[in-house]
């Protein structure tokens, strides 16, 4: 560590280079503001940097997870695939970088160790972990919803002899399963990407499940190049429109306004089949109640299962695959041959539901009773969301208030943007908005633009400082609660709940109530003059 350096002046500190960092440093340089971007990894791309392992894609489509804000960028970039792989979301978030010369605002390679609010100064104090600091008037957390990787504390971990490999820390050189024995532990999102790839490459995959997930092909294909040009004939009605859906995305399809209790099994059956063949989240969208009534997605639920029982030839593996949660209350994965990789000879499912891991050994794992051998271990296992990233800094705001003590029962906040005894800290896409359930680059475009509004707004009034109100804040966190009471949310262990961390103070975190919603009270919010705010 080296000796504690002089702190240099900022306006605005913004923590993370992936696309909400990168977004947030153009905004505030064309506010006049002398911006930093510090960032851990040593490049820009956030998500799209750490998490490359095989298989590792958008399930959103391409042509609407990507930047809106810069006709001339949105019209000169071309995607290769309707939903783009890793790499190719990796340059995109090169080329804003380049394209926007933001490159010389990025201290790449430097992790933010702490912050504390300084009362008198009315600034914040950075400090990274190799002693540089700075002060810095305004402080913005973009980094990462899902930034923190979730390592579960498996004993003897340490004693497996073999590679181990966490999804969301993949190495950089090439992994070669070839004529190995490999387990993947967890089958979430990301491992529903990389076993079809896994598979194809290990002599034996063994996937150890807790939880069977649900998965809706993604039918993905190269980009139709004349849908690609119809959006971009009108890209910015297409963004217009998409930010009037519910998640921000899925205006070529709207959801049906019909309950799916209103229609015969057999329009049921015939819709669901229609969105499945398009694949990817049209499914949800077949009636509009699945997400909010038990009994409605209980439909859809067993429509995905009679998929998985035709697709998966061994019964008893179809079986364990189905299941038995309400869909969607966890985020839906979008596969490639997911379930197809459990009809293949080399791969093996194995249930843990009932007989958790005991132990590594040298060679493998212990389940109820039964020793796995294997050559190289993958962890899918997912993040600590939402809260994991902020709760492991040394984060201090008034009075030296601890952010882990603020949020010992959950993250507590106003909008999602703004934390009460932290003033001038602005959180991106985190617990409280409804970034987990939309297109996330429309919620963090949604969210810049607000706070460099709201900065506008303080120069502009001379104000020094926006505080959230404690009041407004107890108020927000009651209605993050009731909006996720009127779906099937709550209904099973998700990451939105903090279930996946063990310890974790369970709370729902995103705020289930609809994008369009959202952000027209983040705006009427604004034009209120930024009522259930604090501005000094
Ligand atoms: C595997 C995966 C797939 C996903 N797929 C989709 C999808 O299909 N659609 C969708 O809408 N969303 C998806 N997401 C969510 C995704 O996180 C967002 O879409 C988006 O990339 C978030 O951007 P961000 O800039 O807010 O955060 P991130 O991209 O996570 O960037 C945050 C950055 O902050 C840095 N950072 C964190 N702490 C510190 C610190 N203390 N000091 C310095 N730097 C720090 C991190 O290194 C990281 O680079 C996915 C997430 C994952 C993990």
């Amino acid at each position: 560590m080296k000796q504690a350096a002089a702190a240099q002046a900022v306006d605005m500190l913004i923590v993370g280079a992936g696309f909400a960092g990168l977004y947030m440093l153009l905004k505030a340089r064309r506010l006049g503001l002398r911006a930093l971007v510090i960032e851990t990894a040593p490049s820009v791309g956030g998500t799209w940097y750490h998490n490359r392992y095989p298989g590792a894609r958008v399930d959103i489509q391409s042509m609407e997870y990507s930047f809106s804000f810069d006709e001339a960028l949105q019209q000169e970039w071309q995607w290769s695939e309707r939903y783009a792989p890793q790499p190719e979301l990796l340059r995109y978030a090169n080329h804003v970088a380049d394209r926007f010369g933001l490159r010389d605002g990025i201290r790449l390679g430097t992790r933010m160790s702490g912050a504390r609010f300084d009362e008198a100064e009315r600034r914040w104090t950075v400090r990274s972990e190799d002693g540089d600091c700075w002060s810095a008037r305004f402080l913005v957390m973009a980094s990462g919803p899902l930034s923190s990787p979730n390592l579960p504390d498996f004993a003897g971990l340490k004693d497996f002899a073999g590679p181990v490999y966490h999804t969301a820390d993949w190495p950089h050189e090439p992994v070669d399963f070839g004529g190995r024995r490999v387990a993947v532990v967890g089958t979430g999102s990301s491992a529903v990407q990389a076993i079809p790839i896994i598979a194809g490459q290990a002599a034996e995959l063994t996937v150890f499940q807790r939880t069977a997930a649900y998965a809706a092909p993604a039918h993905n294909a190269p980009l139709d190049r004349q849908l690609e040009a119809r959006i971009k004939a009108d890209y910015a009605g297409f963004r217009a429109r998409n930010r009037r859906m519910h998640g921000g995305f899925g205006s070529l399809l709207p959801p049906n306004p019909v309950s799916a209790l209103a229609v015969s099994a057999e329009e049921r059956e015939a819709a669901f089949e229609a969105r499945w063949k398009i694949g990817g989240f049209a499914i949800l969208g077949a009636f509009n109640d699945l997400l909010l009534n038990p009994q409605s997605n209980a439909f859809v639920a067993e429509f995905v299962r009679g998929k998985i029982r035709t697709i998966v030839k061994d019964p008893a593996t179809a079986a364990l695959l189905c299941p038995t949660h309400t869909i969607g209350c966890k985020r839906l994965c979008v596969d490639s041959g997911y379930y197809e990789s459990f009809n293949r000879p080399n791969v093996r499912l194995v249930d843990i539901s009932q007989a958790p891991i005991e132990r590594f050994t040298a060679t493998g794992l212990r389940s109820g009773g039964r020793e796995f051998g294997f050559d190289a271990l993958v962890l899918a296992t997912g993040f600590d969301a939402m809260t994991g990233t902020m709760m492991r800094l040394d984060l201090r705001g008034r009075g030296g208030l601890p952010i882990q003590q603020k949020w010992h029962a959950g993250p507590l906040n106003y909008l999602g943007l703004g934390i009460a005894g932290f003033p001038n800290l602005f959180n991106i896409a985190g617990p409280g908005s409804t970034s987990a359930f939309t297109n996330v680059i429309v919620a963090i475009e949604q969210h810049v633009d607000w706070i460099a509004d709201c900065v506008a707004h303080l120069d502009r009034h001379g104000l020094s400082t926006i505080e959230a109100t404690a009041a407004a804040e107890a108020a927000w966190a009651e209605h993050v609660d009731a909006a996720a009471r009127r779906t099937v949310f709550l209904s099973c262990n998700s990451w939105y709940l903090g279930a996946n961390v063990p310890g974790k103070p369970r709370m729902f975190m995103p705020l289930a109530g609809g994008f369009p919603q959202y952000a027209e009270r983040c705006a009427q919010v604004a034009r209120n003059g930024y009522e259930g705010f604090a501005l000094a």
